[in-house]
């Protein structure tokens, strides 16, 4: 045991659960909080509360502890309304209502109660898009501000949020700005799952030789960091005197034809691509990563050797539905709480 107590925020989701895995692996004790349950296993965490953090009361007993220190050493906010671009593009109002809510509600509650220690989530979303060809930039460039879609300017706002109450309330603000993260136990259908889980399940609905949607002409690059590398960076940033937000991710750039390549490969199948009109996202997002690795962070799991662990885990939730019948390919936000 190493006696801190942290509160992990959104800890039903992909990221969220995996951090509660790594901060318990480490000897804390966890709070977990969310609208939800972990949807694919069991939360490690010590205590399990849900709540709604849109709510300012629900944030307030989120961040308390009934004994005599009642402070948590470290706060991590993770909750978010968010999914691909596809969900990002459509639920634009919710993002923006239920995220800034969410974002502002936590960090005054937080600050209210002296927390010392908050991380707060961010995302290459509050980038501009580039061009593939431009050279590579740091953290500086997300201003002049001109982020590519709503969930990105309330990232943006929300770490301006959270720098402000930093500098007014003396609390350490640590911000990570994530690339495109993927690994098991994260949402794979529905209209919320990211580019990675969707094609893994779309490269294991069909039979080899088969044919598969992608939006777009498939050249937007991007970077995909494997969760276990990422939740370490997070603690890693968490525990530095690191103060400006932070890019955390590998510095392995693909186009998404390419990792439709790599599915492929660790699928053992010929997959052929029929690209069909739908959101995109940025042209390409060529960012360093120099601030976290002088950490001594850098990314272990190179995107093959996370695409082997992701895709038997994915096709075996594909397997699981058609034997159960049900639609794979449906979108459905209303399975979303605010549907
Ligand atoms: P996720 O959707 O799996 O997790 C977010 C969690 O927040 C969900 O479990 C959701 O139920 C919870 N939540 C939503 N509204 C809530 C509310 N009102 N009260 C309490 N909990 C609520 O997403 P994720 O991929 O785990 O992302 C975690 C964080 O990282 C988010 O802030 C996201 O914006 C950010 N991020 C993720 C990626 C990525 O590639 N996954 C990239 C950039 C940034």
């Amino acid at each position: 045991m190493n006696n801190k107590r942290a509160l992990v925020c959104g800890a039903g989701g992909f990221i969220g659960h995996h951090l509660v895995n790594l901060l318990k692996s480490k000897g804390y004790w966890v709070r977990g909080v969310d609208i939800k349950y972990p949807e694919f296993c069991q939360t490690e965490a010590d205590e399990f509360l849900l709540l709604d953090l849109k709510n300012v009361i629900s944030c307030k007993i989120a961040l308390t502890l009934n004994d005599s220190k009642n402070e948590f050493d470290e706060v991590y906010q993770l909750a978010a309304d968010m999914g691909g671009m596809g969900y990002i593009h459509t639920a634009e109002c919710d993002i923006l209502h239920n995220s800034t809510l969410i974002n502002i509600n936590m960090i005054n509650e937080a600050a209210i109660k002296k927390i010392k220690n908050y991380f707060f989530a961010s995302s290459a979303c509050v980038y501009r898009s580039m061009e593939t060809d431009e050279s590579f930039v740091g953290e500086e460039l997300a201003y002049p501000a001109m982020p590519d879609n709503e969930y990105g300017w309330e990232k943006l706002y929300a770490e301006r949020v959270a720098l402000a109450y930093g500098r007014n309330y003396g609390m350490n603000i640590r911000i990570a700005r994530f690339q495109n993260c993927y690994g098991p136990f994260g949402t794979w259908k529905g209209g919320k799952e990211k580019a990675p889980a969707a094609l893994c399940r779309k490269v294991a609905s069909v039979p080899d030789n088969g044919v598969i949607d992608v939006w777009g002409d498939g050249t937007a690059m991007r970077s995909y960091t494997y969760v276990s590398d990422l939740v370490v960076g997070i603690h890693m940033l968490m525990l530095s005197n690191l103060q400006e937000p932070v890019n955390i991710g590998i510095d392995q750039f693909v186009s998404v034809n390419e990792l439709v390549e790599t599915i492929a490969k660790v699928a053992n199948k010929k997959i052929n691509i029929k690209h069909v009109e739908g959101p995109v996202g940025v042209i390409s997002r060529n960012h360093k990563f120099e601030k976290i690795n002088s950490l001594g962070w850098k990314a272990t799991v190179d995107l093959e050797i996370g695409i082997k662990i992701l895709y038997p885990w994915i096709k075996e939730q594909v397997e699981m539905c058609l034997k159960s019948n049900r639609d794979i390919e449906k979108v459905n936000f209303k399975s979303s709480p605010y549907a």
